[in-house]
């Protein structure tokens, strides 16, 4: 088998009710912006990928990865993965582009990808990771709701105006559900994504005094507590909590940079991401590194549907991942059912808060083409038999 095509379509969903993600202050987001990827091949097999990322992302495959990818044996991935590395001098992390190789080599196998990879499970348990800052009586309801539906583990965002009025969401929760629900806090201090309305930016004292705070109120983890780089300070507040992990690792990238990570101590718990911070096939190894150090793995995913799903193999075949993230913000624009609307049907939960593995070839993506083709913005295609880039179409986004 070889790489004939590759085509990439930019598509911007618009989302149907306002949406403020916690860590990007005073900013609504209006779409979920993705590229579809297809990975034709010479069996008429196609490999589908999807990136995190929008017309930039497009152009950089087109630029830095489809010359390099055309001709060659899609089970080549360690030789290809390099490519991918390579590509991340030039442009924008395009390690989505293992997705697709991974997809055609389940196809061509005829088994999903994970249990290719040695399937743990069938079914992984989730946590539902919420967005917004909320008022704690607000919040409160939604976890009361997300409990109802199913839900066994939710996770907070630590990002109110004035830092003294997280931990009283928490406090919230607490009260009205017990322990009958895993709570996580997400602070979102490794990386800042530039906002409208600056930062809330935690130093190493006040890590330490919520991390305190979260241990005494049974949280299970709390997640980016100090920026990704401060390998010292990560390290001394996991070593002074009993209890709470620290998590982290969704901005990091590079299985060398998990490896310091680990050797370092930073965290209980790694979140690398299939589109963002390694090939999914390279995660593995992420996975081997941290359990020989009695590490988790609890893969980051937010964005789309088909990045959800590439994550979710991961996590099913390896044996250190007790759960996933599965973004979900009720009331919101940006539900699962939004996060995927690009596939036939959204992923849902069963009776125990699992997401079960598809029973189908490669990844089981099955793409909503009609919703995809009225939301694509730009195409571009790259043959073996027009090796040249193109700009196939460009046209405004329809909203
Ligand atoms: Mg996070």
């Amino acid at each position: 088998m070889i790489i004939t095509a590759i085509r990439t379509r930019v598509v911007e969903f618009p989302l149907a009710r306002s949406f403020q993600p916690a860590w990007a202050r005073g900013r609504n987001q209006p779409s979920l912006v993705m590229v579809l990827i297809e990975m034709q091949s010479d069996t008429g097999l196609v490999g589908i990928g999807a990136a995190h990322a929008g017309l930039e992302a497009a152009i950089s495959i087109e630029r830095f990865v489809a010359p390099y990818y055309l001709g060659r044996d899609p089970a080549q991935v360690e030789q290809l993965a390099s490519v991918m590395r390579d590509a991340e001098i030039l442009g924008p992390p395009l390690y989505c582009m293992e997705i697709p190789l991974w997809d055609l080599l389940g196809k061509a196998a005829a088994m999903p990808v994970f249990r290719l990879w040695g399937a743990c499970r069938d079914r992984v348990p989730v946590y539902c990771a919420t967005a917004e800052v909320r008022e704690p009586a607000v919040r409160a309801d939604d976890v009361e709701r997300l409990v109802a539906a199913g839900y066994r583990a939710v996770k907070l965002r630590f990002h109110a105006d004035d830092p003294k009025d997280d931990v009283p969401v928490v406090e919230a929760v607490r009260a009205r559900l017990g322990k009958v629900v895993d709570v996580i806090v997400d602070a979102n201090q490794a990386g800042v994504e530039p906002g409208l309305d600056g930062h809330r930016v935690w130093g190493r004292r006040r890590a330490a005094e919520i991390g305190a705070e979260l241990e005494r109120m049974g949280v299970l983890w709390l997640e980016e507590p100090l920026p990704r780089h401060d390998h010292d300070g990560l390290r001394r507040l996991r070593e002074s909590l009993d209890t709470l992990k620290i998590a982290g690792g969704e901005d990091n990238h590079g299985l060398h940079e998990f490896r310091l990570l680990v050797d370092r101590g930073c965290y209980d718990i790694l979140q690398p991401d299939a589109l963002l911070s390694e090939g999914v096939f390279q995660m593995r190894k992420v996975a081997a590194v941290a359990e020989a150090a009695r590490v988790e793995i609890v893969p980051h995913t937010w964005g789309n549907g088909i990045g959800m799903l590439a994550n979710l193999h991961l996590a099913a075949a390896v044996p250190n991942c007790p759960q996933i993230e599965f973004p979900h913000e009720p009331d919101s624009g940006f539900t699962a059912a939004a996060r995927d609307q690009m596939l036939v049907r959204p992923l849902s939960i069963d009776a125990d808060g699992c997401l079960p593995l598809p029973d189908l070839p490669g990844f089981g993506f099955e793409l909503d083409e009609e919703r995809i083709e009225r939301y694509t913005t730009h195409t571009f295609e790259t043959s073996l038999s027009s090796s040249d880039e193109r700009l196939v179409s460009a046209r405004h986004p329809v909203n």
